[in-house]
């Protein structure tokens, strides 16, 4: 068993931008094994998206053509699947992201291989593979060996690694899937739009609201900070799913990022990863939890443990 096999994801013809992730992230593993790295392009027309993994790091390019216009979990199991059992890989790479969901368990569960997920950082040490992940709600890392397994699995963490940013010309292959039935049919693909016009990703100054606010009668006194400091104001996911908010407001994984922004307040937010994915990449967080052993303050340049709706109130009249 040898060599590293990266699963690519995309979306609608679009390379995610997670698979350069995961080429970066393959390569200070296989300075410790000399291993070569294979991205796995597994889609109606894989050829489309060659150009997208052709960087620093990818020694080959196994284009795998199957008839699944949009992701279709059968189909990436039984690709993956032939995949392993055909190159023998001894580390596989996967995003730890939705799509990913829909399918690394089970090949990992039927071919008996080890398998870890949300890992943030691996090794090979020992004569064998390690993974690091988060536990217990990101307050401990935990370590993670696989005895006895040929092929380890692991879905990795976004926004970890950097992606390689010079070009390359890998080799270039093709491998040929098993036609499966597929249990999924399509019928249209619907991206949620923010029902108003901001622009999270532009946004340079963010005030975020989670759980802490209560209820929604409260989003009106965030709101008037917002506007009263000059930050767009933003939330973690439960915020957007109950309608508090628009979809589009959202910060995270799951939503937008907040790529240009240079100061983020959180307040009421617990830091899971999921939100951190969207944020934590920024300068300056200031963080206002009631929880001193909240997760946000782990990457919080400033701190506040108290009252959301104190601090907020004193902020408005700092502002008077
Ligand atoms: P909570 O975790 O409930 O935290 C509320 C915090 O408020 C607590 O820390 C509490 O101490 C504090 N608090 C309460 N009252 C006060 C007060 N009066 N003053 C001060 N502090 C107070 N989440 C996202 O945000 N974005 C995503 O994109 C996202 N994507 C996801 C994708 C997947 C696949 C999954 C599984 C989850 C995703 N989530 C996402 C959800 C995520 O796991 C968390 O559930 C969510 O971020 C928690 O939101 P929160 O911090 O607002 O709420």
């Amino acid at each position: 068993m040898s060599g590293i096999l990266i699963i690519a994801e995309h979306r609608r013809g679009e390379l995610r931008p997670v698979t350069l992730e995961l080429v970066s992230a393959a390569q200070g593993a296989r300075r410790g094994t000399g291993d070569s790295v294979a991205v796995a392009l597994i889609a109606e027309a894989p050829e489309c998206l060659a150009a997208s993994v052709s960087v620093q790091g990818v020694d080959e390019i196994v284009s795998v053509k199957v008839s699944a216009r949009e992701f279709d979990p059968d189909v990436l199991e039984a690709a993956v699947r032939a995949l392993i059992e055909a190159r023998k890989p001894s580390l596989v790479l996967v995003p730890h992201s939705i799509d990913a969901f829909g399918y690394a368990a089970a090949v990992a569960a039927r071919g008996g291989y080890g398998f870890a997920t949300d890992v943030f950082r691996f090794e090979y040490s020992q004569d064998q593979w390690i993974a690091t992940r988060g536990g217990y709600g990101q307050k401990v890392n935990v370590e993670v060996d696989f005895p006895g397994k040929d092929v380890v699995l692991l879905a990795v963490r976004g926004s970890v690694f950097k992606p390689p940013e010079a070009a390359a010309s890998p080799a270039q292959s093709t491998f040929t899937a098993p036609s499966v039935p597929s249990r999924v049919r399509g019928l249209e693909f619907f991206e949620p739009s923010s029902s108003d016009d901001v622009d999270m990703a532009a946004a340079e100054f963010i005030l975020a609201i989670g759980r802490g606010i209560g209820e929604e009668a409260n989003v009106q006194q965030f709101r008037e900070l917002a506007d009263a400091l000059g930050a767009t104001l933003g939330c973690s996911r439960p915020i957007a799913d109950a309608g508090w908010l628009p979809k589009g407001r959202q910060i995270g994984q799951s939503g937008k990022t907040a790529a240009a922004c240079k100061l983020y307040i959180a307040m009421g937010i617990s830091g899971a990863i999921q939100h951190l994915a969207g944020m934590k990449h920024v300068s300056t967080i200031v963080a206002v939890n009631a929880d001193a052993a909240a997760s946000i303050f782990s990457i919080a340049r400033y701190g506040i443990v108290g009252d959301i709706f104190e601090i907020a109130e004193a902020l408005q009249e700092q502002i008077k």
